[in-house]
């Protein structure tokens, strides 16, 4: 590690050039795309990238192009002055926070769909949200040219949709991912959770809690997803604050539905606490079923 100032840059082309004078001398770059607001599990996220590298990007940018119009682009909490700091702080080399002309110029028109995997489960919901993921971190990844790009399991689908665009384009950059980061009582670490009342926040591990107990349940032997679903279904019905948005139970790296759960599973689920949506998801490993 080569301990120094932390450059804050807003510019990709001064971006580019600092990365390539890293990378002539020889150095692993890592990188940590986030919406800032920063929370332990961004921090997570950075220390993964530290071991893993000889330098440590981190960019903070809230990508309008993910954000369909009537979801919380405009409220997403924003504080770049601590976000800053606490990067900082984690002995981060380089922190980019473009302005968003920088990143989508006036007319662009290209869009990235990784299909069949972006319009499932999240996709339902937000149906364009995984193209303005897509898009912008191409895009970020562009600009920085890292060797890693380190990911959270929080947004399990997110990371299955992007290895996937990764490898479809033969980007070389390998993914890395962290797992999910959690408050005492279960919940995960989210930015959106300082929009929840005291109330909704007391309510909001159910998600977490129910999911927990049908991965249990998968471990001693339950292999029917529909069953399974039904009791996290029944656990969320029966907190008053919770509104089930969608739960599943799929292939974790297809996405697709499993009936019966074998191999590597993937539960997740998006519940609403009044106008807030929290996402969360177990992924867990049983045994090929036998044929
Ligand atoms: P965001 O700022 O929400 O776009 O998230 C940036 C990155 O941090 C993504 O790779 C997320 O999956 C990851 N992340 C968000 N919350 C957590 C968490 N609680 N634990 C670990 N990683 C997280």
């Amino acid at each position: 590690m080569t301990a120094g100032r932390m450059g804050v840059l807003r510019d990709p082309g001064a971006v580019r050039r600092r990365v390539r004078s890293w990378r002539a001398a020889g150095e692993r770059i890592a990188f940590v795309p986030t919406m800032g607001f920063l929370h332990e599990g961004h921090l997570s996220l950075m220390r993964r990238a530290r071991r893993r590298a000889d330098r440590v990007v981190v960019s903070i940018f809230v990508n309008p192009t993910q954000f369909a119009p009537g979801e919380d682009l405009a409220a997403y909490p924003r504080d770049l002055r601590r976000d800053l700091e606490l990067c900082r702080n984690e002995g981060v080399d380089l922190s980019f926070h473009p302005g968003v002309d920088a990143v989508y110029r006036p007319g662009h028109r290209t869009a990235v769909h990784v299909t069949g995997l972006e319009h499932v489960l999240e996709g339902t919901t937000r149906p364009t949200h995984f193209a303005g993921v897509c898009l912008v971190v191409l895009k970020l990844l562009h600009m920085v040219d890292p060797d890693i790009l380190v990911l959270g399991q929080k947004d399990a689908q997110q990371a299955v949709i992007l290895e996937r665009m990764i490898e479809d384009l033969d980007l070389p950059v390998r993914v890395v991912r962290g797992r999910v980061i959690r408050e005492r009582d279960g919940l995960a670490l989210s930015s959106r959770n300082v929009y929840l009342s005291p109330e909704e926040r007391r309510a909001a591990p159910v998600l977490h809690r129910a999911l927990r107990k049908a991965r249990t349940a998968a471990w001693h032997g339950e292999r029917s997803a529909a069953r399974l679903l039904a009791r996290v279904r029944r656990a969320i019905e029966a907190e008053p604050l919770a509104r089930l948005d969608y739960v599943d139970c799929v292939d974790a790296r297809s996405l697709e539905p499993r009936r019966r759960l074998a191999g590597r599973v993937l539960m997740p689920g998006a519940v609403w606490f009044g106008r807030t949506r929290l996402i969360d998801n177990e992924e867990f490993a049983l045994p090929e079923e036998e044929r």
